[in-house]
């Protein structure tokens, strides 16, 4: 500590480049510090620390961190606890550019598997970036003396150490995620796709708020013939709805909450923050919400099942587009579901193509089969469901021809649900027999990109991946618009998309596999090995993503060619 101390103060006033001499690892009271690396100048990425307590030392009760789960959840209390003590003890703004801040990368509303935070039985290691101080351009090393020796430690002390943390409320974080996850797990042995339990609050804040909504929200109750009951580990037996596998439909007038339960279930492959009003709220970890999405790019999908015969005889066993229609859009996101081996769609009509979901009677009569390329989800959703045991929950207020296939019909009015399903199957006419008899839902076609379209890299230069949003992904010349991929929901996610992608081409690209049986290796590597070795560096800003998310992201790519 006195050595860095020294150094700084020796460096005042210097060029910014005499920062660098500040790189390495140095002993405090409470921790070691590692400088990881050193920005070039005030307006550069910032620059990275870490910061390592002894395990024993910080004295978190073992239990808190003795399984995975535990572990994970503990890590994000971990992270969001220094979020706060930066908020409070770090002064922030110290000069030009980033000069003075401090940052470490923590979730939203959601607990996912990051890298800022990691608790092992040696060491609690907490990475962040800072931005070193400057006046104008020369290094203000007395500025960093008050962030480094009296801003770090005061951070690292409230935040790492049992003792200065409420236990109470860590317990609470803990436990809430790891019945959120036993809650999950347990939908397979109770055969249900998802689960909401009673008085959770679906409704959010505002549409680009994730946070609950406080007024006037009306806590969820289940009707009594949809009632399940669940024993988690930690709260105990919880009452709430069970959608079972099949067809569900969600019926009800127009903002009687439909679609804001289906969000609460597409989330619901997340674990939650306990309070969020969702951390009882859960679907199966392979949901997928599907949705048109006109102009993206499509490679190679076997779109049959659902568009056929089109116009001058495209092909649509091996369908590729640069710029979809709404139909052939929401046609391969599904059959790309199918490819990372979703057990459940998730579908609004208020995202859907209405071609790709009805075709009335008076439009058949009008337009002969023959003549309309579309089959509609409606005559394909119960051959998923047997062919390849697929379920679906799908939202629609606007047409009852879906009581004709449904198992379960949920009415929600005035965000309340009710089991409608005796009434409308009273209202369903037979089944309407699908227009191709037989197995539609094959196995998915093999495919993959070449592999020159995932290593852009050129001349020997390492391959440029950027992230602009959560839903802009720059991968070399790859413009990836990640924009209605909506279970994306957090930018280390997408750093991460970028990272395992070049990981793919590196490693599984070039092996023959199909991109899906390669890219369920990049996630196998990353279950055993962390989320660490996607990056030659020790950076603590990426975010787990799904298998979907992956997938969806190469899937979207625009230029190069495809076998
Ligand atoms: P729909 O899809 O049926 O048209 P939405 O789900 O979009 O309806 O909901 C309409 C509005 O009602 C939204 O602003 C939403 O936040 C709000 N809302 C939904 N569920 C609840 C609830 N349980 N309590 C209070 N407001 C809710
Ligand atoms: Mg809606």
């Amino acid at each position: 500590m006195d050595s860095l101390h020294n150094k700084l103060l020796a460096l005042d006033g210097k060029g910014y480049k005499a920062y660098k001499a500040i790189a390495g690892t140095y002993t405090f009271p409470a921790f070691t510090l590692s400088i990881d690396h050193v920005q070039g100048d005030p307006f550069a990425t910032p620059s990275r620390i870490s910061v390592s307590v002894d395990t024993r030392k910080a004295a978190f009760p073992h239990e808190l961190w003795q399984t995975d789960v535990r572990r994970v959840a503990l890590e994000d209390f971990l992270g969001r606890a220094i979020r706060h003590a930066i908020d409070r003890f770090v002064k922030g703004h110290r000069g030009s550019g980033g000069s003075g801040e401090f940052h470490i990368s923590t979730s939203g509303q959601q607990v996912l598997v990051r890298n800022a935070i990691l608790v092992n039985k040696d060491i609690i290691e907490a990475r962040f970036t800072l931005g070193l101080p400057a006046q104008g351009r020369r290094a203000a090393g007395r500025e960093a003396v008050a962030m480094l020796i009296d801003e770090l430690p005061k951070v690292i002390d409230a935040s790492l150490y049992y003792q200065n943390l409420d236990s109470q409320q860590i317990r609470q974080h803990v436990h809430s995620v790891e019945d959120q996850d036993a809650l999950r797990h347990w939908l397979q042995e109770a055969g249900l796709v998802a689960f909401v339990a009673d008085n959770a609050l679906l409704p959010r804040a505002s549409g680009v708020d994730d946070r609950p909504l406080r007024k006037d929200a009306l806590p969820f109750k289940a009707p009594e013939s949809l009632a399940r009951t669940v024993t988690l580990p930690n709260a105990g037996e919880v009452r709430g709805l069970g959608i079972g596998h099949g067809v569900t439909l969600i019926v009800g007038g127009g903002f009687h909450g439909k679609s804001t339960l289906l969000h609460a279930l597409e989330r619901g492959v997340y674990n939650h923050i306990p309070g969020d009003g969702r951390e009882r709220v859960a679907t199966i970890e392979n949901a997928v919400k599907v949705r048109a999405e006109d102009s993206r790019a499509i490679s190679r999908v076997n779109i049959s099942p659902f568009i056929d015969h089109l116009p001058f005889g495209r092909d649509t066993v091996a369908f590729s587009t640069e710029n979809a229609s709404g139909s052939t859009s929401q046609a391969a996101n599904i059959i790309e579901a199918l490819e990372c081996g979703t057990q459940l769609l998730l579908i609004d009509e208020d995202t859907s193509a209405t071609n790709f979901m009805i075709r009335d009677k008076r439009m058949q009569a009008l337009v002969a089969d023959d003549k309309e390329p579309i089959t509609p989800l409606i005559h394909r959703v119960r051959d998923l469901y047997q062919q390849r045991g697929v379920s679906s929950v799908i939202v629609m207020g606007g047409s009852g021809d879906y009581f004709d296939v449904a198992d379960t019909v949920i009415m929600l009015d005035a965000y309340q649900p009710h089991d409608v399903t005796q009434q409308a199957r009273a209202l369903a006419k037979p089944v309407t027999p699908t227009t191709t008899p037989g197995k539609i839902f094959d196995e998915p076609v093999s495919r993959r990109p070449d592999a020159n379209v995932l290593s852009p890299a050129r001349a020997n230069r390492e391959v440029k991946i950027n992230t602009r949003g959560v839903h802009d992904l720059l991968y070399g010349e790859h413009h990836i618009d990640l924009s209605q991929v909506e279970q994306l929901i957090d930018i280390g996610q997408t750093r991460s998309i970028g990272l395992m992608i070049y990981y793919f081409s590196q490693h599984y690209a070039a092996t023959g596999e199909n991109l899906i049986q390669g890219l369920q290796k990049v996630m196998a590597d990353t279950q055993r090995h962390g989320l660490d070795i996607f990056s030659p560096y020790k950076v603590g800003n990426l975010a787990l993503p799904r298998l979907h998310e992956l997938a969806a992201a190469i899937n979207r790519i625009r230029e190069g060619q495809w076998q």
